[in-house]
């Protein structure tokens, strides 16, 4: 089996978005010693709609020119170092400004399908631009902001425009609707990779465009009320890296993973690391192809940096590899 690690290269969008050195540089480094010694390479999507929103606003104050700077240089260098660098997009940022001390986040236009089709079509396309122009590369592989890739058909316009060919942010067996995402891929197969074009739910033989789903694994309530009291306890090996606040979770959801069994995204990400193995063994025994790894650089925790090195270690015992996605394409 293929494992492929994915990070999320991205601030919060919550009321408070963080800063680019503790949701961005320090953890990256931090992640990058714990996958060095089995020489694994991450697939990172770049938030790349608010590397535009820098732009935008960098002549107005020196600050952000900094923050793009220096996100410019660090990109650079991880290409640099292997990893493989992709697009990601959060439509929001077009719409939110700047107050000269932190940033006032929109809540209306969390996703692309919020946007008409022609403002969605020019904000993707300057995003994939400014980014592939950062690091040299055409980028060919996506991951939609909150998940939310659907409708398929505006998606799929989106890529055929932009030489987009691979999407991963399925979740398989789940549904989920917020005043920010929406998506429901309950139909959708349990494991790629797989083609699609009509709709992502549904595999294609002849389908234009590829689906790497993120692995799921079945989560019993009682993590979830572990998960709880250690954020009530804040011991220091759990504290994030990063310093801002995400977007709220809807109280359906919370309650659902308090009282039910729920399928969870295979992550990296702090105190929920602690069913990787599990997630990863489960693919293993279903004979999946490849494993889809979610993770995010500002989810990081001194605890999750060192269950990632032992994750590695596990996976290169057992003689399984680690990709990236745009060598899957090759
Ligand atoms: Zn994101």
């Amino acid at each position: 089996m293929d494992v492929c690690l994915t990070l999320d290269y991205e601030l919060f969008l919550g009321e408070r978005t963080g800063t680019v050195d503790r949701c961005l540089i320090t953890p990256m480094a931090k992640l990058m010693e714990s996958v060095d010694t089995v020489g694994a390479k991450f697939t990172i999507f770049v938030d790349a709609t608010y590397l535009c929103a820098l732009k935008h606003h960098a002549a107005d104050y020196p600050a952000l020119a900094n923050d793009l700077e220096k996100i410019q240089s660090h990109l650079r260098e991880l290409k640099e170092k292997g990893h493989d660098i992709q697009l990601h997009v959060h439509p929001q940022w077009h719409y939110s400004t700047f107050d000269g001390q932190r940033w006032i986040m929109d809540s209306d236009h969390y996703k692309l399908s919020d946007l008409d089709e022609q403002e969605a079509l020019s904000v993707f396309t300057e995003a994939k631009s400014l980014l592939d122009g950062i690091i040299d590369v055409s980028t060919t592989c996506y991951r939609a902001g909150g998940f939310s890739t659907q409708p398929t058909s505006l998606l799929t316009k989106l890529f055929a425009q932009n030489g987009v060919v691979l999407d991963a942010s399925v979740c398989p067996g789940t549904r989920y609707e917020s005043p920010q995402q929406s998506y429901d891929y309950v139909e959708s197969p349990k494991y790629g990779p797989y083609r699609f074009d009509a709709d992502i739910n549904v595999p294609q033989d002849d389908g234009r465009f590829v689906e790497v789903p993120i692995t799921m694994c079945r989560v019993s309530p009682f993590f979830h009320w572990r998960l709880a009291l250690n954020r009530l306890l804040k011991s220091k090996s759990q504290q994030l890296f990063g310093d801002g606040v995400s977007v709220k979770t809807t109280s359906d959801s919370i309650y659902q993973r308090l009282l039910h069994y729920t399928d969870c995204m295979a992550t990296i990400d702090g105190y929920k690391i602690k069913f990787l193995k599990k997630a990863y063994l489960g693919a293993k025994k279903a004979g999946n192809e490849v494993m889809c790894v979610l993770g995010h650089p500002k989810l990081a925790t001194p605890h999750s940096v060192a269950e990632l090195k032992k994750f590695c270690a596990l996976v290169s015992k057992n003689n399984d590899s680690f990709t990236t996605l745009s060598s899957l394409l090759k």
